[in-house]
């Protein structure tokens, strides 16, 4: 029965029959998809280094940054010294903000700069929008700011000035 050949990867019959295309069965097929997506990660941790990083400076005394990177034992006894009596504390802190902190899975949290450094796909940069209109205008204001100046100091004449103006206003409008 075609049902009843084993798992190309364990060689185990599955008792539920099912298999996957390619010839595993489901916890074989689960296994190599969950070590496709670490794989896909590099082995970093999901969590937010910005906000390990806040709870560690604000609440870290409290372990609640130990807490939240699923570091629970530990969490628990920073909660009840202190974090170790401040020391723990600080060179969590220092761990977190330098990328060297590590989760509960021993998967470290990296800041989005550290990981582009690293290789590895942070949050998509944002791709920059063509300059809106208030940018433009704003660098309109900057020149008519400038040439305000050079009026001032003499540079240009008061009827100069005017026409720039003049011209400058045209592009805002
Ligand atoms: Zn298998």
């Amino acid at each position: 029965m075609e049902t009843n050949r084993p798992c190309i990867r364990c060689g185990k019959i599955p008792a539920d029959g099912w298999y996957s295309k390619s010839g595993y069965c489901k916890e074989c097929a689960e296994a190599i998809l969950n070590a496709q997506n670490t794989a896909s990660t590099n082995g970093v941790s999901q969590k937010d280094w910005l906000v390990t990083l806040l709870l560690a400076i604000f609440v870290g005394t409290l372990g609640v940054h130990r807490f939240y990177s699923k570091r629970i034992g530990t969490g628990i006894l920073w909660l009840l010294t202190g974090g170790c009596l401040g020391i723990g504390w600080l060179v969590d802190i220092i761990m977190i903000a330098t990328s060297t902190f590590k989760d509960g899975d021993g998967l470290l949290i990296l800041s989005d700069s550290k990981k582009r450094e690293m290789g590895i796909s942070a949050a998509p940069i944002v791709v920059q929008a063509a300059p809106a209109k208030a940018d433009q205008s704003k660098s309109y204001i900057d020149q008519l700011a400038q040439l305000a100046q050079l009026k001032e100091s003499g540079v240009i004449t008061a009827e100069e000035f005017d026409q720039k103006k003049a011209q400058i206003l045209n592009k805002i409008g």
